[in-house]
């Protein structure tokens, strides 16, 4: 019985599991071989089941419900049998396109948003840089003004759907100031001249989902594709970053408790000394240790749900979360392989790739130690008191 989630609710997290069971799940094996997933064939079928807008205004084609849609989506894709494809959707959804929503002109949202509702146009987000990932404030890329036009020059690193996007909301400098001040979010088509994907890159993990490092050479874009005020890019981009912790975060829980309950039924089954592994203490109370931990998480992030419905800064508690997940899906990863012995370490079963994939999260998004430095921030311990 849940408090957050009514029948409605439900309904649509069954079509996504059974989405997932049917259309991912049986062919992960494939795209992880072919270190890629068929993004436009899959975003047609999601954008067929409403998957894609589900908080989006209608007028978009979105279905203009609340967030707890997009955490419903989140728990389901995240208990696909990979992480690569998850991300991949979940990129696409809270990641790319909630500023365009939000602050976009209405021309842009019905250029960009209603397509990548419909599953027509894949997304993604482009603010790390060769030289600028966690110090967001020192990137290079340049959108100089010229006549209604930008011309964008640089690069950007480690872009998730980065060779099959459609289109990428980019952060660039629009102007000199230093620091914070001066970038925009504008929208870039890949079809235009002058944009390259330069190199695809090979991962640890997440091998189903497209990383690349694209380039922008004399790229032109009409102004008219800039997301909100000029130098109000950090900002949004900011905002936007909230979204994107705590949708992790929440399709973290939902991979960790399906890979603990793998582990609970493979230590019944396995015998050891005469009897079940699970019959070991050591072994039943760390597991009981980790599915509390992730009750806990998960509180965390419907608390950062109710306060992001109710319009509330969740910027403090989200990266509590986020810092969090990241730390626990290691932990979890780690134990749930140990106690596979030599299974975990085989790619028959599923705890190698989840060991690969889930240390991303630590990183991704914003490492653990960026995470720390705003929750001190918050609380008062540096920089400026709140
Ligand atoms: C698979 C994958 C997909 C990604 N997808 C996207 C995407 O779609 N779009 C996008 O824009 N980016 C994406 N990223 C980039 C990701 O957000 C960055 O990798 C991340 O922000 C860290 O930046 P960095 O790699 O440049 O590390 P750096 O900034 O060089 O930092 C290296 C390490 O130093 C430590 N560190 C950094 N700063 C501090 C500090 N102030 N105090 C203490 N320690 C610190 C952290 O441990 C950090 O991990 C992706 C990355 C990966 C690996």
């Amino acid at each position: 019985m849940s408090l957050y989630f009514n029948s409605d609710h439900e309904m649509f997290r069954q079509t996504i599991r059974r989405f997932v069971e049917r259309e991912i799940n049986p062919f992960v094996e494939q795209w992880e071989h072919e270190r890629c997933f068929p993004g436009h064939a899959l975003f047609k079928k999601l954008g067929e089941l409403g998957a894609l807008g589900v908080s989006y205004p209608e007028a978009y084609g979105g279905a203009g419900l609340d967030y707890w849609y997009n955490v419903v989506l989140a728990e389901e894709v995240g208990r696909a049998d990979c992480g690569g494809v998850p991300m991949a959707i979940l990129v696409h959804t809270d990641m790319a396109t909630p500023a365009l929503a939000e602050f976009g002109s209405d021309e842009l949202r019905q250029r960009f948003l209603a397509p990548a509702i419909r599953g027509e146009l894949i997304a993604a987000v482009a603010i790390s840089e060769p030289d600028a990932g966690s110090d967001v404030a020192s990137i290079r890329t340049r959108a100089v003004r010229d006549g209604d036009e930008y011309v964008i020059n640089g690069s950007k690193m480690w872009i998730t759907n980065g060779t099959q996007a459609d289109f990428i909301t980019l952060l660039a400098r629009t102007s000199d100031e230093a620091g914070f001040k001066g970038m925009s979010l504008i929208i870039v088509p890949t079809n235009t001249p002058g944009f390259h994907v330069s190199k695809k890159l090979e991962k640890l993990g997440n091998h189903s989902s497209d990383t690349a490092l694209l380039a922008f050479d004399d790229l032109r874009v009409p102004i008219a594709n800039r997301i909100g005020e000029e130098g109000q890019g950090f900002g949004l981009q900011m905002q936007q970053f909230q979204k994107e912790r705590l949708i992790g975060s929440v399709s973290a829980v939902a991979g960790m408790e399906k890979i603990v309950a793998m582990t609970i039924n493979y230590c019944r089954e396995r015998q050891t000394f005469g009897k079940a592994l699970i019959e070991n203490q050591y072994i039943h109370f760390r597991l009981a240790e980790l599915l509390s931990e992730i009750e806990a998480l998960r509180q965390l992030n419907y608390h950062c749900t109710r306060l992001l419905i109710a319009g509330h800064d969740i910027t403090k508690e989200v990266s509590m979360a986020k810092l969090k997940a990241g730390r626990l899906v290691r932990e979890v990863a780690d134990s749930c392989l140990q106690f596979h012995g030599g299974m975990g370490y085989v790619e028959e079963y599923p705890l190698a790739r989840y060991f690969r994939d889930s240390r991303l999260l630590s990183i991704g998004g914003g490492a653990d130690e960026i995470m720390l430095g705003i929750i001190a921030k918050y609380a008062g311990m540096i920089g400026k008191r709140r």
